[in-house]
C-alpha cells in the first residue's frame, strides 16, 4: 500500500480518492474549497491538508483531477503547489482532461525536479468514478506507468499506457471526437422520429439492435425524449474538451469538420442557458 495525495475533490475526484482509501492506501486529500476536503475526511479514512504542497509532502504518488490547463498548471507549480512538496522519485498522476501541450510542459518541469509524471485522463463519467469503473488512458515512461498502474487500479476498469507523455490526453481527444458526432447523429435521429410521428421508444427498441446502436442510444434516449439533461458530463466541460481537440488537430493536420460544427452547436446550447446541461442536450437545440 502506498502513501497517496489526491488534489481536487470535484464530481470525479471525491469518489476516486474514496476508492484509494477503501483499497487501503494512506490518503491525504486537498481541495481549493476546504469544506469539501473536510467532508471527504469525515467520510473516509484519510486526512485533509491545508495546501497542495502539504498534501504532497511525503507522498509516493500525487493524483490530481481539477478543471483545465491553467488550473492544473497552478496546482502543480504555485509556491503552495504540489511540485514544491514532492520528494524526488515521487510520481504525479494527472486525471484532469487537459491539452497534450500543458502535459508535456509540466512533465518536463517535473523531470527537472526528479519527479515522474503520468497523464491519465479518464472516461466513464460520474457513475464510473463512483463505481470505480473508469477507463484510464495514460502517457509517460514505461517505468513511471508501471509504478502508478497498481494505484490507479483502485478506480479503473481498464488502464493502459498509450505512449509517451501526452499520449493519454491524445487518446481522450479521440474519445471526445467520437462522442461529439455520435450525440449529434442520435439527436437528429430522435428529432426526426418525433417529426415523423413515430414513438421514440419503439424506434429505439428496433434500431438499437442493429448497426445504429450505441451506449448513448441505450442510456440517453429516454431522458432526451423527456428533455431532461441532468445526467452527467456538462456542455461547458465538453466545449473545453472540443477546444483542446480542435487545437491539437490544427497542429497535427487532422481534419475534424463534424467536431468543429458540433462544437458550435454546443455553443448554441450554452447560449440557451444550457452550459451545465449534459451533452445529450444537443437535441434541445433542434427542438427550438
Ligand atoms: P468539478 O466537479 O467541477 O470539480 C473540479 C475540481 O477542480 C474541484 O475540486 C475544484 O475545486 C478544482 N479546481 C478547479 N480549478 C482549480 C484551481 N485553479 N485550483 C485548485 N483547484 C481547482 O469537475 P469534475 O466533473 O470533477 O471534472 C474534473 C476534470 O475531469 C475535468 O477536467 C473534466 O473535464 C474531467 N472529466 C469529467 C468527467 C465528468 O463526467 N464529470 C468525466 C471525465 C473527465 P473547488 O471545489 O474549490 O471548486
Amino acid at each position: 500500500m502506498a502513501r497517496v495525495a489526491f488534489l481536487g475533490l470535484g464530481v470525479m475526484g471525491f469518489p476516486m480518492a474514496g476508492h484509494l482509501a477503501a483499497a487501503g492506501h494512506q490518503v491525504t486529500v486537498w481541495n481549493r474549497t476546504a469544506a469539501k476536503a473536510e467532508a471527504w475526511a469525515g467520510k473516509h479514512t484519510g486526512r485533509a491538508a491545508a495546501t497542495a504542497r502539504e498534501a504532497a509532502e511525503g507522498a509516493e504518488f500525487v493524483m490530481a483531477c481539477v478543471g483545465n490547463d491553467d488550473d492544473l498548471r497552478q496546482v502543480c507549480t504555485a509556491p503552495e503547489g504540489a511540485f514544491a512538496g514532492m520528494q524526488a522519485g515521487a510520481i504525479f498522476v494527472d486525471h484532469t482532461t487537459v491539452s497534450a501541450a500543458v502535459t508535456r510542459e509540466l512533465s518536463a518541469l517535473a523531470g527537472e525536479r526528479g519527479l515522474g509524471f503520468v497523464d491519465a485522463p479518464v472516461s466513464g463519467g460520474q457513475a464510473g468514478a463512483e463505481n470505480g469503473q473508469l477507463s484510464v488512458m495514460c502517457g509517460g515512461t514505461p517505468e513511471g506507468y508501471a509504478r502508478a498502474e497498481p494505484v490507479i487500479a483502485a478506480y479503473a476498469r481498464i488502464c493502459r499506457l498509450m505512449g509517451p507523455s501526452g499520449a493519454g490526453q491524445l487518446t481522450k481527444m479521440c474519445n471526445q471526437i467520437a462522442i461529439a458526432g455520435l450525440v449529434q447523429g442520435l439527436s437528429e435521429s430522435l428529432h426526426f422520429a418525433e417529426k415523423a410521428g413515430l414513438s421514440i421508444s419503439e424506434v429505439v427498441e428496433v434500431i438499437s439492435q442493429g448497426a445504429a446502436g450505441s451506449w448513448q442510444m441505450q442510456n440517453r434516449h429516454k431522458t432526451m425524449e423527456e428533455n431532461r439533461f441532468d445526467f452527467g458530463f456538462a456542455v461547458d466541460w465538453m466545449r473545453k474538451d472540443l477546444g483542446i481537440c480542435l487545437a491539437a488537430a490544427d497542429e497535427n493536420g487532422a481534419s475534424l469538420p463534424v467536431t468543429a460544427l458540433v462544437d458550435q452547436f454546443y455553443k448554441d446550447v450554452q447560449n440557451m442557458g444550457g452550459g451545465r446541461w449534459d451533452t445529450s442536450s444537443l437535441i434541445a437545440r433542434l427542438r427550438k
